[in-house]
């Protein structure tokens, strides 16, 4: 049917509408105040709004809402960027997150290559009577390190305390007990390793080594390992950790997992509990034991870490 055809049905049905309502008796169409509209006048409504049409100009009219109740359409949301730090490439600064170093640029591993090939005798003798940190005025003894000075494989703790102040000697306390119980566990003697701390002089009422104390006795240590060249160092607890690693990440994050030793390509670092953690914790022995079984699969060469 074309428009004009389509035009005439639709004006035909309209007068059979409006003959419909005349027959009800109905006179008024559309407005109620307009009056009467005869049925003429429709059917020139109708033409008009019909020819509209036919020319595409006839759209039902959008009703516009009051400003007030217009809602702005949604904005995209933009999320905050989390930037978690990462190693900086062929960076100098020995963090290994990235994070500003705590021991400042004494420790920087270009420190310790005037000290390479060097023994642990050397060590010690340039340690001396030590008056480097305040620690020295309240300490005993100097509690060095001991043990096999070619170990493959190193334990760290944070100091001494009352025991190994009293003995020069590292790890002898009831802590170190278990320490030795845990290096037998895994099939080794304590001679085959080598045990040293953070800081060697003892801090008072055995409280964590303060930064400037860390500061000022880890170059002895980050040389201690450079000269034994170990394949693995058991980090214990979160202070021997959070130094060896440069981070501030705790230990309960990084128990467990195999790092690389920053400042030594090649050697690896394992955070665990310290034994004297584990005497106050005994529930904590058994990831202590998952960490140690990983100790001598990677020392047997039966894991990649
Ligand atoms: S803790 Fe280290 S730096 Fe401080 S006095 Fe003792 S040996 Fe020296």
């Amino acid at each position: 049917m074309n428009p004009r055809e389509e035009l005439g049905d639709l004006i035909a049905q309209a007068r059979e509408h409006l003959r419909y309502y005349s027959e009800l008796g109905l006179t008024h169409i559309g407005e109620k105040s307009t009056p009467a509209v005869s049925e003429q006048r429709v059917e020139d409504l109708i033409a008009k709004q019909a020819t509209s049409t036919a020319h595409g100009a006839f759209e039902p009219k959008r009703q516009e809402p009051p400003a007030s109740t217009i809602i702005p359409p949604p904005q995209p949301v933009t999320k905050p960027t989390i930037t978690m730090p990462t190693k900086k490439e062929n960076s100098t600064d020995p963090s290994l997150f990235g994070e500003p170093s705590l021991f400042g640029e004494n420790a920087s591993p270009a420190a310790e290559n005037q000290y390479a090939n060097e023994t642990l005798e050397d060590i010690r003798r340039d340690l001396g009577d030590c008056h480097r940190c305040k620690l020295w005025s309240t300490r005993t003894n100097i509690v060095f390190g001991e043990g096999n000075p070619k170990a493959e494989l190193m334990f760290v703790g944070e100091g001494p305390g009352a025991d190994e102040d009293a003995t020069g000697r590292p790890f002898v306390g009831r802590a170190g007990q278990l320490l030795t119980k845990m290096i037998e566990a895994i099939g080794l003697k304590r001679e085959d390793v080598y045990i040293a701390n953070v800081v060697k002089s003892r801090p008072p009422g055995n409280r964590a080594p303060e930064s400037d104390e860390v500061k000022a006795c880890i170059p002895f240590l980050f040389r201690q390992i450079a000269a034994i060249h170990p394949k693995l160092i058991v980090a214990l607890g979160n202070p021997a950790m959070q130094a060896l690693l440069d981070t501030k990440i705790g230990i309960t994050k990084m128990r467990g997992h195999f790092q690389g030793y920053p400042r030594i390509p090649g050697i690896k670092v394992l955070p665990t509990f310290h034994p004297a953690y584990l005497l106050r914790s005994p529930d904590k022995k058994r990831e202590a034991w998952e960490d140690l079984k990983k100790v001598r699969a990677f020392l047997r060469g039966e894991t990649e870490s």
